[in-house]
């Protein structure tokens, strides 16, 4: 399949994993916007969060679970967590992931 993120799940493309389990990968995003900027993906290929179904609520809390995971990890007093959904939500990447940024003072939603 043609997606970026299930290559990247499956080695086939290069990244920098700071975190891996049976349900989850998170690495650092290529082009960071705040100096810490990880992406939390879960390994079975979901489009995005309009397309999650009632099944997938524990892979989904679970993604939440390794946001907190690793922003404990680093010690981090503070961060924000995105999900981009859909072309108008500025979702580029058609594979579900959660934004981790932390170190910048993020006073806007
Ligand atoms: P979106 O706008 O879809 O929510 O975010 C996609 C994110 O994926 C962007 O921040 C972009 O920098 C990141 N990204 C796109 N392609 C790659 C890649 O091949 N490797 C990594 N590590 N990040 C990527
Ligand atoms: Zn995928």
């Amino acid at each position: 399949m043609d997606c970026i993120f299930c290559n990247i799940v499956q080695k086939n493309t290069p990244a920098a994993v700071v975190y891996e389990d049976d349900l989850a990968i998170a690495f650092k995003d290529i082009n960071p916007k705040a100096p810490t900027h990880l992406l939390i993906v879960p390994k079975e290929h979901l489009t995005s969060l309009a397309h999650a179904v009632p099944e997938q609520k524990e892979l989904l809390g679970h993604l939440l679970l390794v946001v907190q995971m690793l922003a404990q990890e680093k010690n981090l007093p503070g961060f924000k967590t995105i999900i981009n959904t859909g072309k108008e939500g500025g979702q580029v990447v058609d594979h579900l992931h959660l934004h981790l940024l932390a170190g910048h003072k993020f006073n806007e939603v």
